[in-house]
């Protein structure tokens, strides 16, 4: 069964980019007749805004999304995430870092994603500290159907990773990897500024011996100064009373190209159109752009 999923962490309102994001994984999943899940990506508490959940699921509803079964919540998956990470140390694949950030910084090489984590702490045997994840020196590589060959070197690239924080929260590359495994998903839509935590996942999917999903990366909608639409670039609400410009704008973006006499049509209207329209390869092959 092909299975898709909408994966937001609450930090804020949906927003343009979301909006995006859902749409892409909605129309790739119900054109193949898969189901289509949402889980709450609720990890990380103190970066939680009041109301945030609610409010997400209250939007995908006025948008007229319909997702299968009932929504997973990441909060209740902390058994899950150990289990995982449990596995991981009876492999001797997990150890405890005890390095502050700076002490990383000046030790460290410029990585994809700032100091590559120089494995310092690999051999210290601490009984604190963060858990991170010994990485290999090959190259993980995948097909991106929309961004097409990726590649990455986890040991150059980044270095042994954190699963699980010091602070005890667990990281998004652990959760949301047990997650997608959990829920069946065999095909991941979502935003390109994720594109490069993929190796990261497929490494440990394979260390879990956990089957890898499609991935399609689709560009994310940027503001004149090329900064992600974010709640903290005050990117513009959705309009939740109005929503049919909001989606057809996300189709627009989408590269799928709406005749604009559906602008002010009945999302029912729109939606009949996007799900007998929808052709991911019209997604434009790009990682970021501004809409409009
Ligand atoms: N929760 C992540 C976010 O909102 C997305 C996770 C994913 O799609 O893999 O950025
Ligand atoms: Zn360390």
């Amino acid at each position: 069964m092909v299975t898709g999923r909408f994966a937001p962490s609450p930090t804020g309102p949906l927003h343009f980019g979301s909006l995006v994001a859902a749409t892409a994984s909605y129309l790739e999943t119900k054109t193949q007749r898969g189901q289509w899940l949402v889980r709450i990506e609720d990890l990380d508490p103190p970066r939680e805004q009041i109301g945030a959940i609610a409010d997400i699921l209250q939007t995908l509803e006025t948008f007229g999304f319909e997702w299968d079964g009932e929504v997973m919540w990441q909060s209740e998956r902390h058994e899950a995430y150990e289990a995982a990470l449990a596995q991981l140390k009876s492999h001797g694949l997990l150890y405890r870092c005890t390095c502050s950030r700076k002490e990383i910084a000046d030790s460290a090489i410029e990585g994809i994603e700032g100091a590559v984590y120089p494995g310092t702490c690999r051999h210290a045997q601490h009984q604190s500290g963060a858990w991170r994840v010994v990485t290999s020196d090959d190259a993980i590589g995948f097909d991106d159907a929309i961004q097409g060959r990726q590649s990455q070197n986890l040991s150059h690239d980044l270095g042994d990773f954190v699963l699980k924080r010091a602070d005890g929260l667990y990281a998004y590359q652990l959760a949301v990897v047990v997650d997608d495994a959990e829920q069946g998903i065999t095909q991941i839509v979502r935003g390109a500024d994720l594109l490069s935590s993929t190796p990261r996942q497929i490494y440990l999917q394979r260390l879990l011996k956990l089957s890898t999903p499609h991935y399609a990366h689709v560009p994310i909608a940027v503001n004149a100064q090329g900064e992600k639409l974010s709640k903290q670039t005050l990117a513009q609400p959705l309009n939740a009373k109005n929503p049919g410009p909001d989606l057809w704008q996300a189709l627009d973006f989408l590269g799928q190209h709406p005749p604009a006499r559906l602008r002010d049509e009945s999302l029912e209207t729109l939606w009949h159109w996007a799900k007998a329209h929808w052709v991911l390869a019209h997604v434009p092959v790009r990682q970021t752009y501004l809409p409009i």
